[in-house]
């Protein structure tokens, strides 16, 4: 199994030999500051007691308390956590808001658990990590089937337990207890303005592109539909259980509304059934991972036939697939700046409950285009400048703003 961890630090390694760094400076930024393991248990309906594992790490916290969400899946380890906490330090920093890196996750098939149970879950893992999260040092979001109500039972439970209102200890709430307008679609909008940049760049016509998207939740499901409604074709969307094609394109709006009452995509329309791996290969002119890790390696990156891929997940791409998809010319646009809009206006939701104002969306939206803009366009001149892959530069521009910040504290 691929070391998501390894893989953060192949990208880091490269940035380093692009930047004046001490071999000191690059041992702080190759680890984390410090993650907290814990075994928490809880009743299920049926009256036995389980224990779950969880994790949450803080990897660099020099530019503001951590961020980062809290993820339910089978697959979480520390290994994956740590990457993640990495990848939410760079993120913060490539977009230039005021946080450094957490992450969180359990390990969980959440549809294993009812409703019920999935509460108690939620509320036991808030109280096992309690002490090392605040508002002030490190603050959950949503992440991989973690969504608005878990992080309102995280909200509760952390309040109930300090005995006061802080509604800034999380983000990705729904609006009625302090979540900011915007949060839900904010990875997607974010990624949405980058795409659109990146289609001027080279001088494409948006109308008409062919799109594929790996992953209908919430970060693709999203896109696909803005994308959809500024004339581009969504050819393919895939969840954990397969993809449907359609070389007319396909109407995301209505394969949302099909999916949640089907339980899935397949049948949807007069679409065809195809795997997650041959969504990846389609002939399409943008290509979007919007699911999990390690989904382009060098097994399939000769075959991805895209212009442009737009990293919504994190850690798509492994080091390996980078550099065929360099050679191959294709523009990568990666993951700690495709998908910086939901931490973006997270950042956003930290700041109206900390001045307890409430922004209307506009507000939001406009706030959100000019920060992953001058991403964009701060990443896109260090690519053009110092002629590295867009991942690279991106590390450059976000390492150098860590760097800048320990220095200030410490020199
Ligand atoms: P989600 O739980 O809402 O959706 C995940 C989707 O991926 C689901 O449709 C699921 O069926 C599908 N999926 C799971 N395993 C798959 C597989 N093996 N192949 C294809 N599809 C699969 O999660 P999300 O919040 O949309 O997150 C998706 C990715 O975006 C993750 O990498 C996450 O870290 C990243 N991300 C999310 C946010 C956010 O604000 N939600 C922000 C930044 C990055």
């Amino acid at each position: 199994m691929t070391s998501a961890f390894n893989n953060m630090k192949k990208q880091l390694n490269k940035a380093f030999s692009k930047i004046k760094i001490t071999e000191s400076e690059k041992e702080v930024l190759s680890k984390p500051k410090e993650t907290l393991e814990v075994n928490f248990p809880i009743r299920l309906d049926n009256g036995e007691i389980k224990v779950f594992t969880g994790y949450r790490s803080h990897y660099n916290n020099s530019r503001g308390p951590t961020k980062g969400g809290i993820r339910f899946h089978p697959d979480v380890s520390k290994d994956e956590v740590e990457a993640l906490a990495a990848w939410m330090t760079w993120k913060s920093a490539v977009v230039n808001i005021p946080f450094g890196g957490g992450k969180g996750g359990v390990i969980i098939n959440p549809r294993d658990f009812s409703k019920f149970e999935l509460e108690r879950i939620s509320r036991g893992y808030i109280r096992a990590i309690h002490d090392f999260i605040g508002p002030d040092k490190d603050i959950p979001a949503p992440d991989v089937y973690t969504n608005p109500q878990i992080m309102s039972w995280m909200m509760d439970e952390y309040n109930h337990i300090k005995g006061k209102h802080i509604p800034h200890m999380i983000t990705g709430k729904p609006v009625g207890v302090g979540g900011s307008h915007g949060r839900g679609d904010a990875t997607a909008k974010g990624g949405y303005y980058i795409l659109l940049s990146a289609i001027k760049k080279l001088g494409l016509d948006k109308k008409g592109l062919k799109v594929a998207v790996q992953g209908f939740g919430n970060a693709g499901s999203f896109l696909a539909q803005m994308l959809y409604d500024e004339g581009m074709k969504i050819v393919a969307v895939s969840d954990s259980k397969g993809a449907i094609f359609s070389e007319q394109g396909l109407n995301p709006h209505k394969a949302l509304e099909y999916k949640s009452k089907n339980k899935g995509l397949a049948g949807f329309d007069s679409t065809k059934e195809i795997t997650n791996r041959e969504l990846l290969e389609l002939d399409v002119d943008v290509l979007v991972p919007a699911a999990l890790e390690n989904q382009i390696t060098q097994e399939n990156a000769d075959n991805i036939k895209a212009n442009i891929v737009l990293e919504l997940a994190n850690g798509p791409t492994t080091p390996e697939a980078d550099e065929i998809l360099f050679k191959k010319n294709i523009l990568l646009i990666p993951d700690i700046l495709a998908n910086a809009g939901g931490v973006t206006v997270s950042y956003y939701e930290w700041v109206q409950n900390r001045a307890g104002e409430y922004w209307d969306i506009d507000t939001v939206y406009a706030k959100l285009e000019k920060v992953m803009n001058n991403g964009f366009e701060a990443v896109y001149a260090i690519k053009e400048k110092e002629k590295v892959d867009t991942r690279t530069a991106a590390y450059i521009v976000a390492v150098t703003r860590v760097l800048d910040a320990i220095r200030s504290r410490h020199m």
